[in-house]
Parts: C-alpha cells; sequence; structure tokens
C-alpha cells in the first residue's frame, strides 16, 4: 500500500501520530479532526496515500465513500445534529491544507456552529448544454 513518509495523515493511520479513531478497516481511517468546527467532526481517509481527488482511483474512491453512510449513520445517532455536510477540499485555493485525501463529515447543529458555505447563484447566465459538453470531452 502506498504511503508517504511525510504525510501527516499516513503518520496518523500508522499510529507515529495519535488520533481520536472513530472507525478503522482494511482500507479507511477514520478519526475526529483536531479543529472541531462543530462536535464531531470526523475526517474518512484511504490508507492508501492519494494526494487529492485527482490523483485517486475509483477502487479508493469506492471504498473510502462506502464507508461514510455507517459514520454519518452514528454521528446521527450519537449528537442528533440537525444535519450533516460532507465536504472535500482539493487543491490549497479550495482549502485543502493536508494532502492526503480526506472527506470532511461534519455535523451541523444551527446557524452559528461554526461551518458556513456561501453559495452565490448565477442563473441565467451560462449556456449549460455548452459547459456539460466542455465537461463530458474530458472523461
Ligand atoms: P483540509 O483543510 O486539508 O481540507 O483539512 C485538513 C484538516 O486536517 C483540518 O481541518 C485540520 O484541522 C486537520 N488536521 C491537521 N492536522 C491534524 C492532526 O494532526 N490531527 C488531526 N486529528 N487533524 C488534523
Ligand atoms: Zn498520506
Amino acid at each position: 500500500m502506498r504511503t508517504d513518509a511525510d504525510c501527516i495523515f499516513c503518520k496518523i493511520i500508522a499510529g507515529d501520530i495519535p488520533s481520536a479513531k472513530v472507525y478503522e478497516d482494511d482500507d479507511v481511517y477514520a478519526f475526529l479532526d483536531i479543529s472541531q468546527v462543530t462536535k464531531g467532526h470526523t475526517l474518512v481517509i484511504p490508507k492508501e496515500h492519494t494526494k487529492n481527488i485527482y490523483e485517486t482511483d475509483e477502487a479508493i474512491a469506492a471504498a473510502l465513500f462506502a464507508r461514510v453512510p455507517k459514520i454519518a449513520n452514528a454521528l446521527n445517532q450519537a449528537f442528533q445534529p440537525a444535519g450533516i455536510n460532507i465536504v472535500n477540499n482539493n487543491e490549497e485555493f479550495a482549502g485543502q491544507t493536508v494532502f492526503h485525501l480526506h472527506l470532511h463529515l461534519i455535523p451541523r447543529y444551527d446557524k452559528t456552529d461554526g461551518y458556513q458555505a456561501q453559495w452565490i447563484t448565477h442563473e441565467n447566465q451560462h449556456d449549460l448544454a455548452a459547459i456539460a459538453s466542455e465537461i463530458s470531452t474530458n472523461l
């Protein structure tokens, strides 16, 4: 399994850096984010080192997300949040600070709970068919 000796999350998986473990199996590790944006803020990571979504093969992506419903339901049972956001930052501009793929599971409690994401919609300003075509020709 690929690991990166300089990667903080690889060190957490190896047990070289302590973490508050929530879940572990052969392929996936989940632990509490040290920042606890909200109570129960959990990171779910593949054990195989992969920098971010661009470098992730389908098998790793499938294994990673396959564990999310179980962990999300456990958070839901534990804390009865009003909802949960699942966030994945890729590249520095998008907020990625640790370059080992991870999903943030952020339980939501109320409008001032610590998490905010602003979506500004720009309806009717885009040719959706053209945009979709530009993407799909690169699949
Ligand atoms: P990113 O900004 O890359 O999407 O998220 C990285 C997350 O890793 C941050 O929310 C940060 O709090 C968390 N983090 C960084 N270092 C550690 C650590 O040593 N232990 C834990 N548990 N979380 C960490
Ligand atoms: Zn790593």
